[in-house]
């Protein structure tokens, strides 16, 4: 963005990597007055990562683990500062209607985490959601879930309002410069790009789907994976945003599904969430939409949206980077101590960023943080098994 001089080449952090969560550990670190250089490889928001692509569910009641709801409160806590701060709408209040069978993963899990934590989650019959959710279908056989609390992120406008954020609050953010490799003696880490060297006490890697070439000495088992999300056109409006629809989540013998309510009053998003092809390397995954792409996510919406017609209009292709628990890796590196590492975010990590970005600016800074994160550190069983 600027060009560089000598005084730019010495930080107190350096974020590696500026999607979803290095933007939101940019602002961070920026806010606390430290001098933080944040480098990305690619022009900012680009659409070649996993911080892209229209839409993201926010949601409280985590099916996947109870321990995630106290940093979900953080989080919906800070998405409304970086709503007060930059004057835009990033969350829209469209609540969660979840669909699966009563002893299924999703339900079990999501009415656990609302109990434990006293979240309100409306439990209903099929026949109930149907009458309520005119435009999805719901088999009698599910169990029906709803969380009015949760809603739909602007991932777009989210990203670039902790950019943009980060930037007013004096972090140096250089884009299309991308990272070759990092070195540390313990107590400096030395930067080295695309033609330039920089300095810096601590670094933040959150380098989304490239992290674990980046991190080979930290030997953390992350996969990535290709995963299409299509628009499908609506045949009437009952299932837009402003009429009061819903995001949805299906969990189905084949897979869970999942989709969001119309923005622009004419199409739908729809993906599936779980699945999805595994990736070499990450700035060379095929792009295209292809018919083994469709057949799962049209036969979903054939039987569950019968407001959508199964021919998508559009399409992206985003990377999931995943653990073999499905948690995220939140931690100091295992070596270095003043190397921070946020990755593996198993395809459900966009809703936290601003808290992600907070514990990671404190662990860089202070070496620890008073957030509960224990349960996403790098020596549990399942990354080193
Ligand atoms: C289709 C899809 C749907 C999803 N749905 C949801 C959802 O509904 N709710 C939810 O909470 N989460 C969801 N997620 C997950 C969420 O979007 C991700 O967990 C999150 O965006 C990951 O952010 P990140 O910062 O780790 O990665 P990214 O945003 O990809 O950021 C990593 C950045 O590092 C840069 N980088 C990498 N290597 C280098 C280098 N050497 N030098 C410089 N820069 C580098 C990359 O270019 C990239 O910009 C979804 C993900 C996908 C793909």
């Amino acid at each position: 963005m600027q060009s560089p001089t000598d005084d730019d080449r010495m930080f107190d952090a350096i974020v590696l990597g500026v999607g979803g969560m290095g933007s939101a550990a940019c602002l961070e670190l920026a806010r606390r007055g430290v001098r933080v250089l944040g480098l990305e490889q690619y022009p900012l928001c680009h659409n070649r990562g996993s911080s892209h692509g229209e839409s993201r569910i926010i949601r409280k009641a985590y099916f996947e683990h109870p321990d995630y709801v106290p940093l979900l409160h953080r989080a919906y806590d800070l998405w409304s500062q970086l709503e007060s701060a930059t004057g835009r709408k990033l969350l829209l209040p469209t609540g969660l209607v979840l669909s699966g069978p009563p002893e299924g993963e999703t339900i079990r899990g999501a009415r656990q985490s609302a109990e434990l934590h006293r979240l309100q989650l409306e439990n209903l019959s099929p026949e109930e959601a149907q009458r309520r959710f005119s435009g999805l279908i719901f088999p009698p056989e599910h169990a029906v879930a709803f969380e009015s609390g949760a809603g739909t992120l602007l991932v777009d406008d989210c990203v670039r309002a902790h950019i943009d954020e980060a930037v007013r609050h004096g972090a140096l953010i250089r884009e299309s410069e991308p990272v070759l490799d990092w070195s540390t003696d313990g107590t400096t880490v030395q930067v080295r790009t695309s033609g330039r060297q920089y300095q810096a006490r601590s670094l933040v890697v959150t380098a989304g789907a490239w992290a674990k070439d980046l991190l080979k000495q930290a030997g953390l088992p992350l996969r990535v994976l290709r995963k299409t999300v299509c628009w499908f056109p609506l045949r009437q409006p009952r299932l837009a945003a402003d009429q009061g629809a819903p995001t949805y989540f299906y969990e189905l013998p084949h897979g869970t599904f999942y989709g969001f309510p119309s923005l622009d009053g004419t199409t739908i998003k729809v993906a599936e969430h779980s699945g999805g092809d595994p990736v070499d390397d990450p700035a060379t995954v095929d792009r295209e939409l292809h018919p083994s792409d469709l057949v799962r996510l049209q036969s979903f919406v054939e039987q569950f949206i019968p407001d959508a017609l199964p021919d998508p209009v559009r399409h992206s292709v985003c990377l999931y980077t995943v653990t073999p628990d499905q948690h995220f890796v939140i931690d100091t590196h295992p070596v270095w101590r003043n190397v921070v590492v946020g990755a593996g975010f198993s395809g459900h990590g966009f809703k936290f960023c601003p808290v992600v970005g907070e514990a990671l600016a404190d662990l860089a800074l202070e070496g620890t943080t008073s957030l509960p994160i224990g349960f996403l550190g790098t020596s549990r069983p399942a990354l080193r098994g």
